[in-house]
């Protein structure tokens, strides 16, 4: 069985018909690259595995074979698929322990806050600074620690080298290397092809909210006509 499959999905925002006939499966301790263009549908794709935002989802989307696809966003949290929606959220005024902390908080079985200051030894120098006050790679990461203290089984992560700086990338692919030895599965959007392809193993590639190619990152390493046509890489 696999860890998540999805088979035939439909998501509408409202009258907005934007995913079509969506298929895709993860296994278990999986990086999964999901790519394509601006608006090809990859936000949306996480949305819709996390019950969040999209106004309707239709099709079978099963997380270790059970159906979740009308499972509530509180629901499927709980069954241990966190999502870290693009751009950083964090809590500004809170530190980066309370920051932690918080997440804790609110999981089942969270893991111990201080594991993930060896995760992110970067976080364990700013532990009294607000969040606010944190740049945009340290505020990237304290978002990823933050949905990992919660212990997911599947971590969804929606562009997390957007607007970063190209050495704060090579921090964050580090630190997420670190993190799949933690035993947990992975879904990455992105845009930045060159990072993808160092982390991940196999990928998707979507556009116009469909299926366009899937395969290993080692074979699209090698298909430049679809980094062309899919990825506006030049
Ligand atoms: P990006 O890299 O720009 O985030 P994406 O591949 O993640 O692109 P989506 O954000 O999933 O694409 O957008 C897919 C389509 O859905 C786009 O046409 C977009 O305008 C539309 N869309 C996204 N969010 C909403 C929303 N909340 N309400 C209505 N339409 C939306």
């Amino acid at each position: 069985m696999s860890l998540l499959e999805l088979d035939g999905v439909d998501a509408y925002y409202e009258n907005s018909h934007v995913l079509f006939d969506l298929d895709m499966t993860v296994e278990e301790n999986e990086i999964i690259a999901l790519l394509g263009r601006n608006g090809a549908g990859k936000t949306t794709t996480l949305r819709s595995i996390v019950g969040s935002t999209v106004t309707r989802r239709e099709g079978e989307i099963t997380f270790r074979g059970e159906d979740i696809s009308s499972r509530s966003a509180n629901q499927i949290s709980r069954k241990g698929i966190k999502l870290v929606p693009e751009g950083r959220r964090v809590f500004p005024t809170l530190t980066v322990h309370e920051n932690l902390q918080v997440a804790a908080e609110t999981a089942v079985d969270p893991r111990p806050v201080e594991e993930m200051y060896d995760i992110f030894p970067v976080l364990d120098d700013l532990r009294g600074n607000n969040g606010q006050n944190l740049s945009g790679g340290e505020q990237q990461m304290l978002s990823v620690a933050r949905a990992l203290v919660q212990r997911p089984d599947l971590l969804l992560l929606d562009e997390p080298t957007e607007g970063l700086a190209p050495v704060i990338v090579d921090d964050l692919l580090e630190v997420l290397r670190n993190v799949v030895e933690e035993d947990v599965t992975v879904i990455i959007t992105e845009q930045n092809v060159d990072f993808v392809l160092e982390l991940s193993e196999r990928a998707y590639i979507i556009d116009k909210g469909a299926n366009a190619w899937d395969g290993t990152t080692e074979e699209l390493e090698n298909r430049e006509e679809l980094l062309d046509e899919y990825l506006s890489v030049s």
